[in-house]
């Protein structure tokens, strides 16, 4: 038998092992940035084009290279960062493992050109394939350039791989926010196809939040700032009022690399606890300095998870900073937890739904011409499963008579909702409940429906109709709104643009990331554009881990929620018929379109038992 193994050929084996390290631009964008860090540059420019598919380009004005480092750094594990093992509990440099150039020189075309400040001229290099193609003397400036072109183009199913260019840009404008965020007092910049998209001067952190990550938290931060022997912990945290309903703005470094975190993330939402509701996320960005040889960050290629020697105490130090600093700077809680002793004067919380009501409802002449013959028939021809359930409801009651449905079948059931039928009496007398709840009576017991999910429910299935067919028709706004929007947010609202003008809203660009509302959809109230569309963009964003959905069911599933009617609204007994009988002549009544349930149904047996009657 002949042997059977071989040794991988260099390039392979790179192309393998850049797998790790690099799974899409913004991967190459985080490690170019940290060798610049990590040459001492202190202005670092990244050219992106086509998102970085076809260039990702970093300029420092750093250590530069000798013409060995220059054709050494390419080799896998050649790092300047460690010699030794003991080197690797010390590390206060970004990289260390010496894989990231050597990965990238495997999956695209990289073009360096370096220099150091005591050297004549400096060099240039091009390398493809891990391989050296060229090699020259050039002239240029001290410090180093490196250009990748086209990434991946050799591996073409991981080209394929990846997402929109605007999808794979937001990635590369959260890396370049963690790396400048981390750095204030390096001067950044970011050009993508040609447009300056940041300039950030060095300066203070707080100064480096605002200029990333908006506006709005100017004088919304509070700062923090702890000593010990053991740690540092300093930055900012947002005031509770600029808590946003996603998840965001938070950033965790330690010794400055950017991080995540469960367990710390915990430990701040504690410390915030009854200052915001559990389901907002208010913004920070802190700062853990402590000594190396503690922390392991050598724990994941791309080193964003580290582990702790003493992670509880870290916890425990985090949440105590935070709490002070919420509390020096008297952020006192904002918001009220007791039930509003309002809702408890209200009529329907006054007077229960008795007996006489309900039997009221179920004695009018919908319920009565539900026929028994009719009812298997109807359920049989009924594949769809919700109807079929509401079916249940009226359980041993008479079906609909065939001239209320003509021939329906299942496939009617299921497209056409003008063809079904008002299961529920334009008699029957609904009841809302703590201005949140609707009673519809059955005829063996009441179901409780929840408004704002029907509501969803209802908008969610006619914008998604929408969202295939006909725009929905637009009004003018009468005062335009103007959205000043982060790089990273006008890269969202640009690549949903589209659907945002067949669901009514006309939005038109008017300068650097910002844009005007010039219509809104005709059926929705206007005043609120600024809220919904910067309530849509976080949403997006949140949906946005959740890659099984579709650009468009996200925007849907956003709208709705948005213009969903919310919990708290008192709404007439015609508004109650009206979202009922468009609730059930939904595809599917009976749950969110996140999955929560729309309605709950209680029988009366079941009822009886509870009360111990049965
Ligand atoms: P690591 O950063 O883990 O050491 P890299 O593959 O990222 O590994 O880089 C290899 C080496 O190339 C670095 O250790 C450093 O000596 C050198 N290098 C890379 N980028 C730069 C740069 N922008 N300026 C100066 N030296 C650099
Ligand atoms: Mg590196």
């Amino acid at each position: 038998m002949p042997d059977k193994i071989l040794l991988l050929p260099d390039n392979i084996a790179n192309q393998i092992a850049a797998g790790e390290v690099i799974q899409r631009p913004a991967s190459a964008v985080k490690e170019l940035l940290e060798n610049a860090v990590d040459a001492g540059a202190t202005e670092i420019k990244l050219i992106i084009n086509d998102a970085g598919k076809s260039l990702i380009q970093v300029i420092d004005n750093g250590s530069g290279m000798s013409e060995t480092d220059a054709r050494m750094c390419f080799e896998r594990h050649a790092t300047s960062k460690i010699k030794n093992i003991e080197d690797l509990f010390q590390i206060r440099t970004m990289g260390f493992r010496g894989e990231a150039l050597a990965s990238i020189a495997a999956v695209a075309q990289v073009e360096l050109k370096t220099k150091k400040a005591n050297e004549e001229t400096a060099v240039y290099i091009e390398v493809e394939n891990s391989v050296v193609k060229k090699q020259e003397p050039v002239a240029a400036p001290f410090g180093t350039s490196i250009a990748m072109k086209n990434l991946f183009f050799n591996v073409p199913a991981r080209r394929n791989f990846l997402k929109s260019n605007a999808a794979e840009m937001r990635h590369i404008v959260d890396e370049f926010t963690r790396v400048a965020l981390s750095f204030p007092s390096i001067f950044f910049s970011l050009i993508s196809n040609g447009q300056e998209i940041f300039h950030l001067e060095a300066g203070s952190l707080k100064q480096r939040i605002v200029q990333l990550l908006g506006n709005n938290y100017n004088a919304k931060l509070v700062t923090v700032k702890e000593e010990t022997d053991y740690m540092n912990i300093y930055g900012f945290v947002g005031k509770p009022e600029t808590a946003k309903k996603t998840r965001g703005d938070q950033y965790f470094f330690v010794n400055n690399r950017f991080i995540k975190s469960a367990y710390l993330n915990h430990a701040v939402m504690n410390a915030y606890q009854e200052m915001v509701t559990t389901d907002s996320f208010p913004m920070y960005a802190l700062f853990i300095d402590l000594d190396p040889a503690v922390v392991d960050v050598n724990v994941h290629p791309t080193k964003q998870e580290i582990k702790f020697e003493d992670e509880k105490l870290i916890y425990a130090f985090v949440q105590a900073a935070v709490k002070h600093a919420l509390a020096q700077f008297s952020v006192t809680p904002t918001l009220d937890f007791d039930l509003d002793a309002s809702i408890q004067q209200l009529p329907s919380i006054q007077q229960p739904f008795t007996q006489k009501k309900q039997d009221a409802a179920t004695s009018t002449p919908i319920f009565k011409g539900f026929t028994q013959k009719y009812q298997a028939h109807f359920i049989e021809s009924s594949r769809k499963g919700e109807l079929k359930h509401w079916r249940e409801f009226y359980e041993g009651k008479e079906a609909i008579t065939d001239e209320r449905l003509p021939n329906l079948g299942a496939s009617d059931l299921a497209t056409d909702s003008g063809q079904q039928p008002s299961l529920i009496s334009e008699n029957a007398e609904l009841t809302q409940l703590l201005n949140t709840y609707i009673v519809i009576p059955t005829t063996n017991g009441f179901l409780l429906v929840h408004q704002q999910g029907a509501h969803e429910r209802v908008l969610y299935e006619r914008l998604k109709s929408v969202a295939l067919g006909q725009p929905i028709a637009t009004q003018r706004s009468m005062f335009p709104v103007t959205l000043e929007l982060v790089p990273a947010d006008a890269s969202i609202l640009e690549e949903i643009m589209p659907d945002l003008n067949q669901l009514g809203y006309l939005i038109e660009p008017f300068g650097k990331n910002t844009y005007v509302v010039q219509g809104t959809p005709a059926d929705v109230d206007q005043g609120n554009e600024k809220v919904v569309i910067d309530t849509l963009l976080e949403q997006y964003k949140n949906f946005s881990n959740d890659m099984k959905l579709s650009r468009r069911e996200k925007l849907v599933r956003s709208l709705a929620r948005q213009q969903a009617i919310q919990s708290g609204l008192r709404l007439t007994e015609r508004e109650m018929q009206g979202l009922v009988n468009d609730l059930f002549a939904c595809e599917q009544p009976n749950i969110t379109p996140d999955g929560n349930p729309v309605y709950l149904e209680f029988k009366q047996d079941q009822l009886e038992r509870m009360f111990g009657k049965l």
